[in-house]
């Protein structure tokens, strides 16, 4: 991408708790034209910068000719400050996947990765600097919590991706970005206000938000019990993916440590609570470790909890961390696993591999970064 933003960066590891700057995609449309409003300008410029920034994904105050030049100034300013520096951009796929590692105001780290394919681009956002939920699998999960990001800091990361997608910079796919999955580095639902209000922003209409379809956003969550209830009551209709990683407490209580307060059946509920107020299918995340969750019996198991449920099963092959004593299950261990659950009735597909060799998995390219 070469139209990263570049600016000075302040220095790696600088850290002050002090909320990122507002941001257009932080407010709804009854807040935008109050800030506008107080700014001294016209309200109706709010929707213009909306729609400049929603609708046709322009933050350059020099193209939006129809504000005057006075005011342009002004209001970017005040409403698009620069929340995301890319710090790193790295790609393979022959281009249709692209990672980037983004600095914050604070000097914070996150990731976003955009993927393309021949009838969709998806991409794949943070929602917090680092995560608190310490799976031992994951690497975003090893250095521990920074913060949340705010509303902005998530909107725009898809905005900068459906950017990319529109110059047609990804070759042999789609220019609009048509999907997003809450994959990246947080746990969605530990940073419940921000998150949900970002939803709102990518699925409301241009020019309040990007337009999405609810049901082509993903939040994938360890399964906080009572924001899944939340959630469920919010009237969204975006997808579900639960990490579930084992069908046994005694190794989800490990490989998914918030599973020591609410227990495997909680969560399955909470779960079927979700997809009968939505009539949305549940994705059942499963990280294949090899000798560790991958056994016959667990998938006959895993099988028993989820047959006749709205749900099917995610398979991803482990990308091991480094450093890490775990590794993906062989192929026919996986091949196997994958016969046993369909045997039992459960839709299941093995997640495609994208990003890789870029160190695709969730918060390997901010770990690489920080042990620079
Ligand atoms: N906190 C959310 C989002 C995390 S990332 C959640 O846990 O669902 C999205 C998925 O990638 C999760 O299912 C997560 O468990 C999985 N994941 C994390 N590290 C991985 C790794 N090294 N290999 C394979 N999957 C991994």
């Amino acid at each position: 991408m070469t139209t990263l933003p570049v600016v000075e960066t302040p220095p790696p590891g600088r850290r002050h708790a002090v909320l990122p700057p507002r941001h257009l995609a932080d407010l709804d449309p009854a807040g935008r034209r109050a800030a506008v409003g107080a700014l001294g300008e016209r309200e109706f410029r709010a929707g213009q910068l909306s729609t400049h920034y929603f609708g046709r994904l322009v933050r350059d105050p020099a193209v939006m000719t129809d504000v005057p030049v006075a005011a342009r100034g002004r209001l970017a300013a005040a409403l698009l400050p620069q929340l995301l520096t890319g710090v790193r951009e790295q790609s393979c796929d022959s281009g249709a996947t692209r990672k980037v590692l983004w600095r914050l105001h604070d000097g914070a780290l996150v990731e976003s990765v955009l993927m393309g394919y021949p009838d969709r681009v998806t991409a794949c956002v943070s929602s917090q600097a680092g995560c608190g939920m310490a799976c031992p699998f994951c690497a975003t999960g090893q250095a521990g919590l920074t913060r949340n990001l705010s509303t902005a800091e998530i909107v725009d990361q898809v905005v900068w991706l459906a950017g990319v997608a529109a110059r047609g910079e990804l070759p042999g796919c789609p220019p609009r970005l048509s999907r997003v999955v809450f994959m990246g580095m947080g746990e969605p639902l530990a940073n419940y206000a921000r998150v949900t209000d970002a939803l709102r922003r990518l699925t409301d209409p241009a020019p309040a938000g990007l337009g999405l379809s609810q049901r082509h956003v993903t939040v994938s969550t360890v399964g906080l019990v009572p924001a899944v209830h939340r959630l469920a009551d919010e009237g969204f209709a975006v997808t579900l993916a639960l990490s579930l990683h084992a069908p046994d407490d005694e190794l989800r209580d490990e490989l998914v440590p918030v599973n020591q307060r609410w227990k495997i059946a909680e969560v399955l509920d909470a779960a079927w609570t979700y997809a009968a107020r939505t009539g949305r299918r549940i994705s059942i995340e499963y990280a294949m470790i090899r000798d560790v969750n991958d056994q016959p019996w667990r998938a006959d198991l895993l099988g028993r909890l989820l047959a006749g449920r709205l749900a099917h099963v995610n398979l991803i092959p482990l990308n091991p961390t480094p450093g890490s004593r775990w590794d993906a299950s062989p192929k026919p261990v996986e091949r196997e696993f994958v016969r046993r659950l369909r045997m039992g009735g459960v839709p299941t597909t093995v997640r495609d591999t994208r990003g890789r060799e870029i160190d695709g998995a969730c918060g390997q390219l901010a770990a690489a970064e920080v042990a620079l």
